[in-house]
């Protein structure tokens, strides 16, 4: 993107602050005026003075023109700092305005953008959550530079050399000569920052993210002893960060210094020159300082050039990825113009092809047929493909090829909202927000009064337990156990009461208990339901109405666990694996025991 692309994206954000923008710019321009005062009021002193001394004349006299030049030069200041005051503050509340709703602007559309756009590589949360921070961050800089800063900048220094000219030229044409060799040195300082200070950046993220994984992983560290070793690392990354940090202020410095001194360079030009015109009578001799405070005027601005250069070039690098995000059109989750008020959850797949945005084909020439009000369980090995049917049939992602029907319907046809209003999804792990235990049940009914949030919470069994927290259902919902989590991601259920839901693996990482418990939760929600489960645990598949087993992405068998038991093919395979994992012969041995025991008392 081009400087000019980049404004011209910009220009729809600050338009709705025109008034304010050019309120901010006539400010500015006044407040530039306004630093022409000076020179004019010393030039005036010291010719006075000057007038006074060579009329013999002492402080009676000059008290007039003490008082004058005092009230001359405070009355300015007053009015600078009003100047000052509102410049800055619109100025700021420009900036403020426009980037929040260009962050408001990428939350939004990363809101309505399908998961892939998630999984992509350089969308990843950290990297996403800093190219809009650092897109956000440039682009207000460039909002400031080119719509608030530039034109006042150069406005006060254009006014400082007109009026030089204006006084003589040649002090003027001394002073334009030396504008250029500023220029050439501050576009060589950014120049040579730009490279360092992207280096910089770098190393700081490397090191802050150094610092967090720490954090995350202080057990492992701790448990494996290795304390030295990610000391070192770190010591490492704060080394490299040092030299880089070294080497920017060392350059800063070399440039500041060769600046300083070629304004340096053009102040004792000045000097020369016009003192060479007063001695020549050309020229009084308040000029002079009248000449030095102008160039001050001119290289005052042109002192913050490199910053400018540097931010624009920040604007160049960042902005491209942020608008990215903007536009990332291909991204905008499909919908359709169906929107039913009930669906009934006939899922008809045929030969359906699907391959995940990285490039892994999870599923191959897929068919199923999913009945309305039954359960139907997916059974196969990890990675066979089992989540990416759900993740298909709630629309996260489109397959390649193949038709998906959904009460005869077209499913890519369906309002992709609606759709979603009627699907309940309880994964193996589910999200909890950062909140109470009311509030993370809530979000399966928005609106539910607190008696429907606790209904709910009876139902998924986790009622009692939350009572018998200090702060019950105010209680930090992030702090329950991984089966109280999962409980309310099941007390969600109930409250959203959809018709369609789908289970994976919702007791995968419970104790005997609580599955148990959440057994039972989902055997009274399942009623009437459509329902798919996934799920490697047998209690909770044996007894579906039909079961498709996967395997590496095919469907390879279907039926009832009878049927598909006596099949002798992946799914008995898995099941007697599952038996034997389970130790099944000693259980039943045990239980068998225990009966025997309980028969014999009781005669
Ligand atoms: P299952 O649910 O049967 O364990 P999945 O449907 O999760 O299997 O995965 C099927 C295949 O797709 C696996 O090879 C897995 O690595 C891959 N996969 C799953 N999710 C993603 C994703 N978000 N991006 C890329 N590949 C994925």
């Amino acid at each position: 993107m081009s400087l000019w692309e980049i404004i011209k994206r910009l220009y729809p954000y600050v338009r709705p602050y025109r008034p304010l923008v050019l309120g901010t710019l006539l400010l500015t321009l006044v407040g530039s005026l306004a630093a022409q005062v000076n020179p004019f009021v010393l030039r005036y002193t010291v010719d006075t003075v000057q007038g006074l001394l060579n009329a013999n004349k002492g402080l009676i006299e000059g008290a007039n023109l003490l008082l004058l030049v005092s009230g001359l030069l405070l009355g300015k200041e007053i009015i600078n700092t009003f100047i000052q005051f509102g410049q800055k503050f619109y100025g700021e509340k420009i900036r403020i305005n426009v980037s929040s709703t260009l962050s408001q602007d990428a939350v939004r559309k990363i809101l309505s953008y399908q998961l892939g756009f998630y999984s992509d590589n350089g969308n990843q949360t950290g990297k996403l959550q800093t190219r809009i921070d650092r897109g956000v961050e440039s682009l207000m800089k460039l909002v400031q530079n080119f719509f608030i800063d530039i034109l006042p900048l150069f406005a006060n220094a254009i006014v400082a050399l007109v009026v030089m000219f204006s006084a003589n030229l040649y002090v003027g044409l001394v002073a334009v000569c030396i504008l250029p060799l500023y220029f050439w040195i501050s576009y060589r300082q950014a120049d040579k920052l730009n490279g360092t200070r992207r280096a910089l950046r770098g190393l700081r993220e490397a090191k802050s993210q150094g610092l967090v994984n720490l954090i995350d992983s202080a057990v492992v560290i701790k448990s494996f002893v290795r304390e030295d070793y990610e000391e070192l690392k770190q010591a490492q990354a704060q080394q490299n960060l040092q030299e880089a940090q070294l080497q920017t202020r060392k350059t800063n410095f070399l440039f500041d210094g060769l600046k300083t001194f070629t304004e340096q360079v053009g102040v004792v030009l000045i000097i020369i020159l016009t003192a060479y015109l007063v001695l020549d009578r050309q020229i009084s001799i308040g000029a002079i300082m009248f000449h030095i405070l102008l160039f001050n005027n001119v290289s005052a601005p042109i002192r913050q050039l490199h910053r400018i250069y540097d931010e624009m070039n920040d604007a160049l690098t960042y902005s491209e990825g942020f608008f990215d995000i903007l536009d990332a059109k291909e991204a905008v989750e499909p919908t359709g113009p169906l929107q039913p008020t009930h669906l009934h959850g006939t899922f008809d797949i045929c030969n359906v092809d699907f391959t995940y945005p990285s490039g892994t084909q999870a599923l191959h020439d897929v068919c199923l047929t999913i009945e309305a009000g039954k359960t139907t369980a997916l059974v196969g090995l990890s990675g066979a493909g089992k989540s990416t049917i759900i993740n298909l049939l709630c629309k996260f992602y489109a397959p390649d090829r193949g038709k998906m029907l959904l009460d005869g319907k077209p499913l890519a046809d369906y309002d992709t909202h609606t759709l979603r209003q009627q699907i309940g999804l309880v994964l193996q792990k589910n999200h909890i927000f950062k909140g109470t235990i009311e509030e993370n049940i809530r979000y399966g009914l928005m609106n539910a009064s607190f008696e429907q949030v606790q209904h709910a919470a009876k139902q998924a069994y986790l009622h009692e337990q939350i009572m018998q927290l200090p702060k019950q259902y105010e209680s930090d919902a992030q702090q329950l156990s991984g089966g109280q989590q999962q409980r309310i991601a099941i007390a969600r259920l109930f409250l959203k009461n959809p018709p369609i839901i789908f289970l994976d693996e919702p007791t995968a990482s419970l104790d005997a208990i609580a599955t148990e418990q959440i057994k039972n939760s989902l055997d009274a929600i399942k009623q009437g339901r459509t329902v798919i489960i996934i799920s490697h645990s047998l209690a909770q598949i044996v007894d579906s109405d039909c079961i498709y087993v996967m395997k590496e992405g095919r469907m390879v068998e279907s039926g009832t666990h009878e049927q598909l038991y006596d099949q002798r093919g992946t799914y008995r395979e898995i099941f007697d694996a599952s038996a034997r994992s389970l130790n099944i012969e000693k259980l039943a041995r045990v239980l068998v025991d225990d009966e025997d025991e309980v028969g014999d008392t009781a005669a």
